[in-house]
């Protein structure tokens, strides 16, 4: 075992929100279509434009919508929020 795979994991660790990327995705549940035309509860989807870092050392990414909706409980809860809303933009679909 090396020191340097100990230091990584610390870091890791740090309770700090790692900056969003283009592929990061909306973990809030909401309801989806599926492939049957049906629909049912499922996981947002929608880019992602909120990280919360959580004090259980867990991070959540939300679409811009959901990070709104969440943002009052998520800071209750001693999340470290980081909104890029205004620095991503959207993608073209
Ligand atoms: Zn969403």
């Amino acid at each position: 075992m090396s020191t340097a795979t100990l230091d990584r994991s610390i870091a890791y660790a740090a309770p700090t929100a790692a900056p969003l990327t283009l592929t990061d995705r909306c973990d809030a549940p909401a309801v989806v279509g599926g492939p049957n035309g049906r629909t049912g509860r499922g996981a947002c989807g929608a880019q992602g434009f909120v990280r919360a870092a959580l004090p259980s050392g867990n991070d959540l990414v939300f679409c811009a919508h959901h990070g709104r909706e969440q943002e009052a409980a998520l800071a209750a809860a001693g999340a470290i929020i980081r909104d890029q809303s205004s620095e991503l933009s959207v993608e073209v679909s």
